[in-house]
């Protein structure tokens, strides 16, 4: 069987190639070797025995020269330096935000947030987890509490938003534990662990109404966000002739606030913010950033990081950026769901999600499905990818078990402005390959644990 895609979509890439980094193939061999000595954990493979790398696509775009000419008027003053004036126009102009503290990247901002707003017994509920948001959220002692729509669980469905926040579970919420006992709303725009979900913005204008009402506020992961907005555009009655610039407005004025990994959306190698509209929470978060991150003016960040965001602002709300960032992902899906093999549906824009679960429904989701599935893709091509099932979920605290979520899954996530369709091809080959082959692979158990975020450190060994 052979790939053949002979409806292309209608897209290319808006710029040229003007540098190029070498890549590497390695032998079966040596990966074996190397994934040994990684634990089959793809996390800690070595980068330079890597072919295609789609282990995520967090700080791993390429920025245009246009960015890198702003690194090199980088503002190095340990006070107010002249990029941070900038990056804090780019963000008010784009997002519309009051007020801006820049982090080192997401989390920073994350735990900036769990701390000022979270009390020891508080409930945070979110349109489904993220692995670091919720941490944070557990670190300064609240529980996370699911509230994303059912469909999104379900790895066949085709709703067009599976991002989006059932209202009817948030409420039940309030009346068990009361409005006072949530502190906030966390809400993701392109739900990474759904598979890259959008949310509507009839869904969010509802939930703005019901939020007001219980005065809670709502605080968006911007992390994807201009990819949901474009998501908005081609789904949603009323938007088609919007520019994506105005949706991402829209949605930021319905919400009190945001935490940010600039890795994303914003085409830069380093970077997060948190911003938000309240002066009182914005003056905390201005005086924690200095005890983790770095003075007000700079987050752990230098001067010709904050230029670089600050560009790639401008540059991720361009259209046809994120028409070809999305014809991408499209472009590999498809030829994967025309081979057969199972994936998540609808396609999301940062990533394509196998279902780890069909693809090795022989294999028990307690010897980890889809971080063997990961490994064996490794082993078969030099493809880095993610697990994002049963490790990532990690264990539940109460009972100490593993938590089997209901989604099981590889993320093959592209970089933005990285690779090529002649790589995609290639990718989706080797997926292919690796399918025709399913019956004989085998699952890991699990050798090394770590306390915290357990699927980045952990260590594996096969099953006899
Ligand atoms: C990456 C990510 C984060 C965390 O950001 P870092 O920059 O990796 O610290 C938070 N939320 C979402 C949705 C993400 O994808």
């Amino acid at each position: 069987m052979t790939i053949h895609s002979s409806d292309r979509p209608s897209w290319a890439e808006p710029y040229k190639i003007k540098t190029v980094e070498l890549i590497r193939m390695t032998t079966r061999e040596e990966r074996e070797q190397a994934i040994r000595e990684a634990g089959y954990n793809t996390f800690l493979i070595k980068s330079r025995d890597v072919y295609i790398d789609l282990l995520t696509d967090s700080g791993t775009s390429a920025m245009s020269d246009r960015q890198w000419a702003g690194m090199m008027v980088g503002d190095e003053a340990y006070s107010g330096s002249e990029n941070f004036y900038n990056l804090q126009n780019a963000v008010s102009e784009y997002y519309g935000y009051k007020y801006l503290v820049p982090t080192h990247q997401g989390r920073g901002a994350e735990n900036l947030l769990s701390q000022i707003m979270i009390k020891d017994g508080d409930y945070v509920p979110g349109n489904m987890y993220f692995t670091t948001t919720r941490l944070h959220q557990e670190l300064a002692g609240g529980t996370f509490v699911d509230v994303i729509i059912d469909e999104a669980h379900d790895a066949h469905n085709r709703h067009p938003f599976k991002g989006n926040v059932d209202i009817e579970k948030l409420d039940r919420l309030v009346q068990e534990v009361g409005a006072e006992r949530i502190p906030y709303i966390s809400l993701e725009g392109n739900v990474n662990m759904a598979g890259g979900q959008p949310f509507s913005m009839a869904n969010l204008k509802e939930l703005n109404r019901y939020c007001r009402k219980h005065d809670i506020p709502i605080m968006l992961d911007a992390t994807r966000t201009i990819e949901n907005a474009w998501f908005i555009r081609e789904r949603e009655e009323g938007y088609a002739n919007k520019s994506l610039r105005s949706i991402l407005r829209e949605i930021c004025d319905l919400t009190d606030g945001a935490t940010m990994s600039a890795k994303k959306d914003l085409l830069v190698n380093i970077g997060g913010f948190f911003a938000c509209n309240d002066e009182t929470v914005f003056r905390k978060a201005q005086n924690m950033v200095v005890v983790y991150e770095g003075l007000h003016t700079y987050g752990g960040l230098a001067g010709r990081d904050m230029e670089a965001m600050a560009l790639g602002i401008r540059e991720a709300v361009m259209e046809d950026h994120q028409a070809s960032r999305i014809g991408q992902v499209r472009y590999l899906g498809d030829m994967l769901r025309k081979a057969g093999i199972p994936i998540v549906n609808p396609i999301g824009s940062h990533a394509i999600f196998l279902n780890a679960r069909e693809f090795l429904p022989h294999v028990d989701q307690d010897d980890y499905p889809a971080q063997t599935l990961a490994a064996e893709l490794y082993l078969e091509a030099g493809i880095r990818s993610m697990e994002r099932g049963n490790v990532s979920a990690g264990r539940d605290p109460e009972t100490g078990k593993n938590r089997r979520p209901a989604l099981e899954l590889v993320r093959l996530t592209l970089p933005r402005r990285v690779y090529t369709q002649a790589h995609m091809d290639v990718v989706a080959e080797s997926v292919l390959r690796v399918f025709e082959r399913r019956e004989s692979i085998k699952g890991l158990k699990m050798t090394y644990e770590p306390e915290y975020l357990r699927f980045f450190q952990a260590r594996f060994a096969p099953l006899p």
